[in-house]
């Protein structure tokens, strides 16, 4: 048999040896993490001109060096959120197990779209699903569907939620004919998605009800309900209540049980946007505060924040999924996907956004299997009690004020010792220098954190979502900011110094 040649086709030699020689670089890439800077604190210009202005190849060129070039430049230019000190925003880091599967899902290249393209990999996904509702707490029977992540997983939420809701035929008719503004209620810690949701579903962001929130950063449901009453006295259709499982900024949870209730009285669709925090409902003295999660129509979680999943890898689950159909299902006679003898056909086509669709489920499968419901109550557990002891540190500590704790978030600010206020209530200086910290420690590359405001303070803002974390790095973490806030601080009272003097003359 003669095999056609093309410039793209490897050879099954060629394969292993380029593939052995990657897998060597990654392992020593994992193994020295810890050892290596967060960031190289390089700018966009050394970035650029590292890569060069080269145009369009137009010629190939051998696929052992081009793929030693991009081991190097990413391996050595990249911010490394699997540094056991990286502790910025809600990016985990990845399973190494989710690493081999990638390769493996993009080698084998299913296509879980369609079952008949897929089929393995479609009953694995689904598998996946039923895991994930059992690792929260919730019915089995809940539906789903892996999409890119939290914000997708929302949305796919937000569009079913319309469409079971909306009093005219929101599917055929869309808002043309709806007579009353349709209206979501959230609190105001809800992440950014909703507003897109709202622009792109056509709602408009006006039709966002931001509900205030209480001393613990957790929604006013009184507000909610007098809200919603005020709403439907002015001819305003309620849709929807998002509740948030752990915040982005402090990691409240909202009150899920009154928010149901309230749903019910209303006969709103009841959506959880747990992308962060819900996977913690798998400890068992954490279960109260997810109380009422099983009362949810829908949750939003992400297996690439607090299951380690690599980028990227988000979920929709669904009470009833056959709400996932009624939106997204539709038949065209260029599919021929229904046809499997006897049996239920399951296309994931029409259970959400896309149409081809990647195996992202595999990583998530086989870290669920590698580390089982155990292995992450543990790991989850340990990531909270770290962030804690942040907390307790900064407390101790006489230039740190501890502000919040929640989850695996903690929230803490530098106060430079002896502080004398600068301005009326010495806040506004306390801002601009821990917002200078920040930068700084971002830059520097020995520990990243992030930033909250929390009651108008600027905060650093600490969240372990990381297995490589560990007690050291949280003293060194204390010892790095408070070294680094001294420094900031000597600056900027110079600054001020020379600023009153430019000032006098
Ligand atoms: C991270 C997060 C999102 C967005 O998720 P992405 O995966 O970044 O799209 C939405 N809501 C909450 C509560 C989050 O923590």
């Amino acid at each position: 048999m003669t095999t056609r040649k093309t410039p793209i086709e490897m050879s099954q030699e060629q394969f292993k040896a380029l593939g052995y020689q990657l897998i060597d670089l990654i392992a020593d890439f994992m193994g020295t993490i810890a050892h290596k800077r967060v960031t190289t604190g390089e700018t966009a210009t050394q970035l650029q001109k590292l890569l060069g202005n080269a145009p369009l190849p137009e010629n190939g060129a051998p696929a052992e060096e081009i793929l030693a070039h991009a081991a190097d430049l990413l391996l050595n230019h990249s911010l490394l959120n699997g540094h056991p000190k990286f502790l910025g925003y809600i990016t985990s880091s990845a399973a190494p197990i989710g690493a081999l599967a990638d390769l493996l899902a993009a080698s084998v290249n299913p296509n879980v779209g369609a079952q008949i393209l897929s089929p393995i990999a479609t009953e694995i996904e689904k598998q996946t699903i039923r895991w994930l509702a059992e690792f929260i707490g919730v019915s089995p029977d809940y539906g789903g569907i892996l999409v890119s992540g939290g914000n997708m997983a929302n949305f796919t939420a937000f569009v079913t939620a319309i469409t079971a809701k909306a009093p005219e035929n929101y599917r055929e008719e869309g808002l043309a004919n709806t007579p009353a503004k349709l209206v979501a209620y959230c609190s105001k810690t809800t992440h950014a998605w909703i507003e897109k949701a709202a622009i792109l579903f056509g709602l408009g962001s006006k039709s966002v009800r931001w509900i205030p929130t209480d001393a613990a950063n957790k929604m006013d449901v009184d507000a909610l309900e007098q809200t919603i009453q005020n709403d439907l006295k002015n001819n305003c259709s309620p849709i929807m209540v998002v509740a948030t499982a752990g915040d982005v900024s402090t990691g409240a949870v909202d009150n899920l049980r009154a928010i149901a209730a309230i749903c019910k009285t209303y006969d709103l669709w009841f959506h959880v946007d747990g992308a962060y925090g819900i996977p913690a409902a798998v400890v068992p003295e954490l279960a109260t505060l997810f109380d009422g999660i099983k009362e949810a129509d829908s949750i939003a979680l992400d297996p690439h924040k607090w299951l380690y999943s690599p980028l990227e890898a988000g979920c929709t689950l669904v009470k009833n999924p056959q709400h996932l159909l009624n939106t997204y299902s539709f038949h065209h006679d260029y599919y021929n996907f229904d046809n499997q003898g006897d049996e239920r056909v399951h296309n994931y086509y029409e259970y959400g956004m896309q149409n081809s669709r990647g195996f992202r489920a595999l990583k998530v499968w086989l870290a669920l299997q590698q580390v089982g419901r155990r292995g992450y109550e543990a790991m989850i557990r340990e990531d909270i009690e770290l962030a804690k002891l942040l907390f307790a540190e900064s407390n101790k500590h006489p230039e740190l004020e501890a502000i919040t704790q929640g989850l695996s978030i903690t929230t803490l600010r530098y106060i430079p010792l002896h502080y004398v206020p600068h301005d009326e209530d010495g806040e506004e200086y306390l801002n601009i220098l821990n917002e200078a910290l920040l930068n700084k420690l971002q830059q520097g590359g020995e520990v990243f954190v992030s930033n909250a405001m929390v009651m108008k303070k600027y905060c650093l803002r600490a969240c372990v979502v990381n297995f490589r974390t560990t007690r050291g790095d949280v003293s060194e973490t204390i010892g790095i900011i408070v070294n680094e806030g001294r420094k900031m601080h000597q600056k900027l009272e110079n600054n001020q110094l020379y600023l009153a003097t430019q000032r006098q003359q």
